[in-house]
């Protein structure tokens, strides 16, 4: 007889490296008999994969902790066992001893490099409970530990190609939690995306802190660049799409740029990010470079691929930044024009250079800055979608919508684009001429030659 399911709920914050990691977590636990449970009620293993980048993000972790403690005791009174709580990714990383002293309820602590030790971890802490795991940085060993066969939700994928960073900009944790730059083997990437083409998957995404620093060794044992893997990845058969995240502009080689005029499967829709447009605060963040080198960089891209659409990350407060500052960067902005862009308030973190900088900006000041620049996002964002109304674009499907027969889909450009009548296409990816703008998405409707 089959041992009973155990159920397993991982709540994931934070950028998609964890949702990466949580998937391959889901993987690792699987064959040990866990279940997916979307809720964390009567959860025999919660695991929280937590992000450390900003302090709002760090602080609901310890709330959830709380809530899971009250199910946890509900769950036991029913007569239903021990719910096991764990706590991962980058809150474990930078706050492992602090977090067993301020929410003695967590079983486990666990690193972002140390996930594929969970099954061995997790029977330990049914032995003994209390133990904590201080990860150490060998992103090698876990890749290692983890198999190629991985559980696929649909035709698109994230799919991890370096973790770390070693730019140190003056604000960020990430060098910290994450540890130095490191990239895979190119043949290990390889093995990867086949197996997850085999499983339908048209689109991946590669992902990494740095992701355009790639430099994995290659087959000839030289390293590689982010472009040749991507060359290689597009001869993969079924593999249509590639997309990458995040960037920094640094390492925007000429071979990258060269790869999104010439790489069909190359998507012209890339993820830039800048944080500033003042060059005085940019040499505060550590960022090693300023306004107009963006600028030029931009035109190189553009002139590369002119529909290239571009998406960004933008702080606002940042110690020492003056109105005329943030004015620069709003001029920024207007200048580069974004189709999307995620903005932060800055938030000062433990052990970065930047929280004991002088000068930090009120927080009312940094809100009506957040508030401004955000006006500024959402307009370009809606007129950029403006221009794609009768527009025909290659959408990928990816799920069913709500409403009957409808599919959602997913454009170049990343946005979500409804279409009806298009739920058979799910997997595939399809000419759609775009009918109407939403807050979020797209209208579409299928070209007659298709729905026919
Ligand atoms: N490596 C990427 C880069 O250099 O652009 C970014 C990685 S980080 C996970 C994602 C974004 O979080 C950053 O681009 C930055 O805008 C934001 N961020 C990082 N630290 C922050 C902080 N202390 N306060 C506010 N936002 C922060
Ligand atoms: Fe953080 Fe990105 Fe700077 Fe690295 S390059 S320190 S991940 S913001």
């Amino acid at each position: 007889m089959n041992a009973p399911l155990k159920k397993l709920h991982i709540k994931t914050y934070g950028c998609q490296m964890n949702v990466y990691d949580s998937e391959r977590m889901i993987d690792i636990l699987r064959p040990l008999g866990y279940e997916v449970s979307d809720v964390a009620d009567g959860a025999d293993l919660v695991l929280l994969n937590t992000c450390h980048i900003r302090e709002k993000a760090a602080e609901k972790v310890y709330s959830e902790i709380g809530r899971l403690k009250e199910l946890r005791g509900e769950k036991e009174a029913r007569g239903e066992g021990r719910m096991t709580i764990a706590v991962a990714g980058c809150v474990a990383q930078a706050e492992g001893i602090e977090i067993m002293h301020r929410a003695p309820a967590v079983d486990l602590v666990i690193g972002p490099q140390a996930y594929h030790q969970l099954p061995e971890l997790i029977a330990r802490t049914h032995r003994a409970k209390g133990e904590r795991l201080a990860a150490d940085f060998a992103p090698e060993a876990k890749f290692d530990a983890l198999t190629s066969d991985r559980t696929v939700t649909g035709p698109t994928a994230f799919l991890t190609v370096q973790e770390g960073c070693d730019k140190f900009c003056t604000f960020c944790v990430v060098p910290y939690t994450r540890g130095a730059e490191w990239s895979r083997p190119v043949a290990a990437i390889l093995d990867e995306a086949q197996a997850l083409a085999a499983k339908g998957v048209r689109e991946l995404t590669l992902l990494g802190q740095n992701v355009n620093a790639f430099n994995g060794v290659g087959s000839d044992g030289q390293p590689s660049t982010l472009a040749k893997l991507m060359y290689a990845l597009a001869d993969i058969p079924g593999i249509d799409r590639l997309r990458y995240t995040t960037s920094h502009p640094n390492d925007m080689g000429d071979d990258l740029i060269a790869a999104h005029r010439d790489l069909g499967a190359a998507m012209p829709y890339l993820h830039l990010p800048v944080q500033s447009g003042s060059d005085k605060i940019l040499r505060a963040m550590n960022r090693k470079h300023g306004r107009q080198a963006y600028f030029d960089l931009v035109a190189r891209i553009k002139a590369a691929r002119p529909d290239l659409a571009l998406s960004g990350d933008f702080i606002v407060g940042f110690p020492g930044e003056t109105d005329k500052d943030f004015e620069d960067t709003l001029d920024l902005v207007r200048q580069v024009g974004y189709a999307s862009a995620f903005t932060f308030k800055y938030s000062p973190r433990p052990g970065t250079p930047a929280a004991s900088m002088p000068n930090q900006v009120p927080e009312a000041v940094m809100d009506e800055r957040l508030q401004t620049l955000n006006a500024l996002i959402i307009e370009q964002q809606q007129a950029f979608k403006a221009t794609l109304v009768g527009k025909t674009l290659d959408i990928l499907f990816e799920k069913p919508g709500r409403r009957d027969n409808q599919a959602i889909g997913r454009s170049p450009y990343l946005q979500s684009v409804y279409v009806e009548d298009a739920r058979h296409l799910i997997g595939q990816i399809v000419p759609v001429r775009i009918v109407a703008v939403g807050n979020n998405s797209l209208q579409g409707a299928l070209l007659e030659t298709v729905s026919a």
